[in-house]
């Protein structure tokens, strides 16, 4: 196979039918932006839009810009256009809160059903290398309800799918490998072993075509700060399957999730359908950031919708791993991510048999924005160099000149200066 040069990049982007898309994002002309996977980009649009929130809907509304300004629907309005991109029916959806809260309120809601179904269930499946907050969640969850939380390998949970098992709860596309489920193959095990599943969409969403309703999962979350390019700290969204939004309640009853907030009663009555999910006031600044982000994403709609953006983010990868075995293969550098793209979400991830922190360190201080994971050394995880590819905003040409800018950090051995290896306080 010959080897793959920059202008066959230029070609490939001179022919992508997407690469208008890249014009909603405002992106510092000196970085390669290979982090959309933890914080998304800025689209041009939200200083804007984020501007008249505060001085006309706010500064001159003022408080009648609930009504006036429909800020009260803005938890429905945006998560009706999330439902879009993960096979959610309208009003299926809500935009609410953090990812780990929304967590909190449906494995609550999942455990409460299976209490009634299936007493005798005492267990919730997930993986140890899921991320952190799901499973510090869980336990607590686990301990007042008297259950246990049961972490097996990447992998294996459908083999311990036995009749003790409640709740299955997975994130569809790992964190740290980039690994990505079937999420219909792997529910309908689950509810053939008579598990009820939690699908945590925060690496999906935006990310890879996803089919919620197709795939009669239970209860879904998601984030708003990585995909969906909402801006730092934007809310999340959750999402429980019509047959079981109102048969249970979810513990954290605010008076954003009553049937009638403005009755002001003092009894709490759980509202008909997902806006029981709500809890208290919704964060407006943030929701109408969030709104401009996922915009950018509703954007490709006409161009194919998710479905082209997962075989341009494929396209992509594909050209990365592709890159890292022609030109770096002098270098201790493995790809961990499943080269099969139909196990892959948007990511890839590398091991480096060195410093990797480091590494990662002297690439951003060279342009190219990826990020570092620490593996859990007790159990012999390797540290890993992510990176994110975004459909939306990266080039054929961005994926070639971050690989030849990590070989050029290797090949010099730029990141052994002692400046790359302290550590900031988020890494
Ligand atoms: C990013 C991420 C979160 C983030 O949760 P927050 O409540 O927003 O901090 C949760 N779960 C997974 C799987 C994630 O990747």
């Amino acid at each position: 196979m010959t080897k793959f040069q920059r202008p066959d990049c230029v070609s490939l982007d001179a022919a992508d039918a997407l690469a208008a898309l890249r014009e909603q994002f405002s992106l510092p002309n000196d970085v390669i932006y290979l982090d959309g996977n933890s914080l998304g980009a800025l689209p041009k649009s939200t200083a804007a839009r984020v501007q008249a929130v505060v001085t006309e809907e706010w500064g001159r509304g003022l408080i009648r810009s609930w009504n006036t300004a429909g800020w009260i629907d803005l938890p429905s309005r945006v998560g009706n256009k999330i439902a879009r991109l993960v096979g959610a029916a309208p009003d299926e959806l809500v935009v609410t809160d953090s990812t780990s809260i929304n967590l909190y309120k449906v494995l609550s809601a999942a455990l409460a059903i299976a209490r009634v179904d299936s007493p005798q269930r005492r267990i919730i499946v997930s993986e140890r290398e899921n991320f952190p907050t799901d499973l510090y969640m869980a336990q607590s969850l686990a301990a007042q309800h008297g259950m246990q939380l049961e972490l097996v390998e990447q992998g294996q949970a459908l083999s311990r799918l036995h009749d003790d098992v409640a709740v299955l709860l997975l994130t569809q596309v790992n964190y740290r490998s980039g690994v990505l489920y079937d999420m219909a193959a792997v529910t309908a095990a689950a509810h053939a072993a008579g598990a009820l599943t939690i699908w945590d969409l925060a690496h999906s969403a935006g990310a890879v075509p996803v089919d919620l309703g197709g795939a009669q999962a239970d209860f879904a979350i998601g984030c708003g700060y990585k995909y969906l390019n909402g801006g730092p700290g934007a809310p999340a969204f959750v999402w429980a399957h019509a047959r079981h939004v109102n048969r249970v309640e979810q513990p954290l009853s605010g008076w954003h999730g009553h049937a009638a907030p403005f009755a002001f009663t003092p009894d709490y009555q759980p509202a008909p359908g997902m806006a029981r999910y709500l809890c208290g006031t919704p964060t407006l600044l943030s929701l109408a950031a969030l709104e401009c982000g996922v915009d950018t994403v509703l954007a490709a709609e006409p161009f194919g919708g998710m479905q082209a953006l997962r075989r341009k983010s494929l396209a992509l990868s594909d050209l990365f791993i592709r890159l890292v075995h022609e030109q770096l293969s002098a270098h201790p550098i493995t790809v961990v991510t499943p080269i099969d793209a139909a196990r892959r979400g948007s990511q890839v991830s590398l091991t480096f048999d060195g410093d990797g922190y480091a590494v990662m360190q002297a690439l951003i201080a060279r342009g190219v924005i990826g990020d570092f994971r620490a593996g859990d050394k007790t159990r012999g995880d390797a540290d890993l160099l992510r990176f994110g590819f975004t459909p939306l905003y990266l080039r054929h040409i961005d994926v070639f000149d971050a690989v030849q800018t990590l070989r050029d950090v290797l090949d010099s051995g730029l990141w052994r200066e002692a400046r790359f290896a302290r550590k900031g306080a988020v890494t």
